[in-house]
């Protein structure tokens, strides 16, 4: 894919290094239990428990530094000093999506849930790196991947999951890089037509967020079939988008009894992504129409 021709989004910003709240708390929690041993942990837990119950300005600061939430993130400094690139590369893609959405909006194309959506609303995306604190969502560690709050319309991608992909997940590329921004847009596209306030009948928390996730994959598909002239996207990228899908699949990523998939299997992931990219249609998207969960 080339992104020199297009247009950077400024619904863009960069929050720098977050520290405390959920950012790296749980591997400092892991770090003070592996090192202290169990005699050390009581001990630690007395002065830990002293300091909550009698120094309260103290909590919040503590909480956030065990990654036991409610602890505030505070952030400093820049992300895109160190990570230029990668934050040229989210405002192209993100910029690409914004061309697209509006486009697809305005010609409803969409799935229908209930009222028409109207025009297409640019969703920020928010760059960070360690920890965040969103506006809507709490506090949140890179720990749980790039994440679109429906609250505050946000994306929050810590730019480090980028190596994350190409070194733990085996899924480089730039493309695949742009699935993951798309991805995160397919969400803010399905808070705009109102997919998250579906309840399939006889389904459970886990079937919905299957359908909410192959259907976000499958937007990201419609996306890059739009984008696919002006970003010059081609077999290549295709198939590095393929193997990010595959990568981030439950099943690939571990999780072997189906009842817990949230996001869906690899097969499932490449499949709905392959969906959209090559109909280009947003309505070709719509996995809650299919009426047997097993024949997602
Ligand atoms: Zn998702």
């Amino acid at each position: 894919m080339r992104i020199g021709g297009q247009r950077r989004s400024d619904n863009f910003q960069d929050r720098g290094r977050g520290a405390g709240g959920g950012g790296g708390g749980g591997g400092m929690l892991f770090a003070l239990i592996s090192r202290l041993g169990f005699r050390g942990m009581i001990l630690a837990a007395i002065v830990l428990g002293a300091v909550y119950f009698f120094m309260p300005g103290l909590r919040a600061p503590l909480m956030g530094a065990l990654g036991l939430g409610g602890g505030e993130v505070q952030s400093a400094g820049s992300v895109c000093e160190t990570a230029a690139e990668a934050c040229d590369f989210s405002r192209a893609v993100l910029g690409s999506t914004e061309d697209v959405w509006r486009t697809q909006f305005s010609q409803s194309r969409m799935p229908r849930y209930g009222a028409q959506p109207g025009a297409y609303q640019d969703p920020t995306l928010v760059v960070f790196s360690g920890g965040v604190a969103t506006e809507g969502c709490g506090s949140a560690s890179s720990d749980v991947g790039p994440f679109y709050c429906p609250a505050d319309r946000r994306l929050y991608i810590d730019p480090a999951f980028y190596q994350v992909m190409e070194s733990r997940l085996r899924a480089p590329g730039d493309f695949a890089q742009a699935y993951v921004i798309a991805h995160e847009v397919g969400h803010h596209v399905q808070n705009l037509i109102g997919a998250n306030q579906i309840q399939v009948q006889g389904e459970n928390r886990n079937q919905t967020s299957v359908r909410m996730e192959l259907q976000a994959d499958c937007l990201a598909g419609v996306w890059g079939h739009t984008a696919q002239a002006d970003l010059a996207i081609d077999e290549t990228d295709l198939r590095e988008a393929l193997t990010a899908a595959h990568a981030i699949g439950d099943d690939t990523l571990g999780q072997s009894n189906e009842r817990n998939f949230t996001h869906g299997s690899s097969a499932q992931r490449m499949n709905w992504f392959r969906r959209g990219f090559d109909s280009g249609d947003s309505r070709q998207c719509d996995t809650f129409a299919v009426q047997d969960y097993r024949a997602l």
